[in-house]
């Protein structure tokens, strides 16, 4: 069993990347659907508040820090976290197991045509890895009976679910049972970035842990965003301390 460090009420894996990578190979070894899931400041913030998605944070099977204040929020326990895992290049690495191994994806998300773009730029990279299927984001309540069985005549191995926190994980937990695959992971604007509709911050801001800086310049109306941040810092630090 993993360590995991409990951050506002959420158990975090201690785990680097490769650590996260080793664990996704198993569980495409495992039996059931593994849930992964990729939380930051603002997700965090949301669970505090919504209790439903705490517990199903809380259920994931792996549970990574994608945010720099969630590692800083981490020390305030006494517990730090080893280091921030993306949420992008988590989902990179989990690909490219896909591909050396010949597993099949399912994208799940974004506007119309961004998974069907992402697809093509994630098999411009792969010689093995499969596309099961691919499907946008926009859909009715009443239409995700219709998808589950789409994902699960589809035959793949993983899911990709791309419809923001916390709708992607809330999908995930209630047809997690029901869905065939052996990893579903939730990548919020990861599709985009893929599709080559959003672009990542240089490497010198994300090894700075600036990677919202970065984004808020270029989208200044992430400010509202961005400014979560530090309330979710002063939250974790009152937690830690009465704790
Ligand atoms: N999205 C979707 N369906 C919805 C709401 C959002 O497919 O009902 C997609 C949206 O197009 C975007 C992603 O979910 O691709 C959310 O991106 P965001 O930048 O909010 O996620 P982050 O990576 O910041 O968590």
């Amino acid at each position: 069993m993993n360590d995991r460090i409990e951050v506002v009420g959420i158990k975090i894996d201690n785990v680097n990347m490769d650590e996260a990578s080793a664990l996704m190979e198993e569980f495409l070894e495992g039996n059931g659907c593994s849930k992964v899931f990729t939380p930051n400041s603002e997700i965090l913030l949301t669970a505090v508040k919504d209790s439903e998605f705490e517990s199903i944070l809380n259920s994931g099977h792996l549970v990574v820090p994608d945010g720099i204040g969630v590692v800083i929020a981490s020390r305030f326990y006494g517990t730090p976290l080893k280091e921030r895992v993306a949420g992008f290049d988590l989902m990179v690495r989990l690909m490219d197991i896909a591909d050396s191994r010949g597993n099949s994806v399912y994208l799940l998300g974004g506007r119309e045509g961004v998974a069907e773009e992402a697809a093509i730029k994630l098999t411009e990279n792969c010689g093995r890895l499969r596309i099961a299927g691919t499907r946008n984001g926009y859909f009715e309540s009443e239409e995700e009976d219709r998808i589950v069985d789409e994902i699960n005549n589809s035959n793949a191995d993983i899911l990709l679910v791309a419809l923001g926190a916390p709708k992607q994980e809330k999908f995930i937990y209630k047809y997690g049972d029901r869905l065939k695959v052996k990893i579903a992971m939730g990548v919020g604007g990861s599709l985009d970035v893929l599709a080559g509709k959003v672009k990542r911050a240089p490497e010198f801001y994300q090894k700075a842990g600036l990677e919202w800086l970065y984004r808020l310049v270029k989208e200044p109306r992430r400010i509202t965003r961005v400014l979560r941040i530090p309330k979710f810092i002063a939250l974790a630090f009152y937690d830690a301390k009465t704790k």
